[in-house]
């Protein structure tokens, strides 16, 4: 994996059991299997609010050639909702310990959320998470970028493009200053419809993920030149360094 750089296809935003508005499939052999369908070489497991899952993921990706990044979708105190990219569960747990301090400590409502199941690599239950996690933290999204660069992650603004739970939406403008490594598209736009609408992201680097919560929304539009699958190689790709790129492939 070390050495040349080499090209590859991501999907950034994947959920799984765990988030409670994705469906039951999402478990994990299941979106390893339709990664490796869909010709990734990169997924980023972002349940919101919590990491609980990305350990399972992972261990189901050994002995492919599918790498898991360890992520979350926080959702800051203004409902903006931030990707948190980590390269080990470790790290990502040592993140969920600073938003669990920040989310409100209230029981989950399984009736009108749905239910989140912690499983195994197989998919398997173990427990549910009892936490109420669809909801916002009191973090910042300063606070946010900042907590996640201290243990070794990079954030990205998630879907900009839609009108809920989106930076731009919630704020109307990127906070200036704020170090974000991307922003990310939804898979229903593309960069040019985006940047024809928000012409102040231009020069930002953009990646398009699926946002998956069921198999079938997982997509393959990042294309990533880097030389390893760490969110190191996908920071120095998302500024273009040494050769490196993100490139949107239409569909
Ligand atoms: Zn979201
Ligand atoms: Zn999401």
């Amino acid at each position: 994996m070390s050495g040349g750089l080499r090209s590859v296809l991501v999907d950034l935003h994947v959920h799984t059991v765990v988030s409670p508005c994705a469906e039951v499939e999402m478990i994990p052999p299941l979106i390893v299997r339709r990664a490796l369908e869909l010709g990734l070489s990169i997924i980023a497991v972002t349940d919101h609010n919590t990491a609980d899952n990305v350990a399972a993921v992972q261990r189901a990706a050994e002995g492919t050639n599918l790498a898991v990044l360890a992520g979350m979708e926080v959702q800051t105190r203004e409902d903006a909702h931030i990707l948190c990219l980590f390269d080990t569960a470790e790290q990502a747990l040592a993140w969920q310990g600073v938003v669990y301090a920040h989310l409100p400590d209230m029981p989950n409502n399984e009736e009108v959320f749905g239910a989140q199941f912690v499983v195994d690599e197989m998919g398997e239950f173990m427990h549910k998470n009892e936490r109420l996690l669809l909801t916002a933290t009191s973090l910042s999204p300063e606070q946010v970028v900042s907590g996640v660069r201290s243990l070794g992650g990079i954030a990205i603004a998630a879907h900009i493009d839609r009108q809920a739970f989106s930076l731009l939406m919630s704020l109307g403008f990127l906070p200036p200053g704020l170090q974000l490594s991307a922003v990310e598209i939804s898979r229903h736009t593309t960069p040019e419809a985006v940047l024809a609408r928000y012409p102040s992201l231009r020069g930002m680097p953009i990646i398009a993920s699926g946002d998956a919560h069921r198999l079938a929304e997982m997509c393959a539009h990042t294309l990533v030149t880097l030389r390893s699958p760490s969110v190191r190689e996908l920071e120095l790709a998302l500024r273009g360094e040494g050769g490196r790129a993100v490139e949107y492939m239409p569909r």
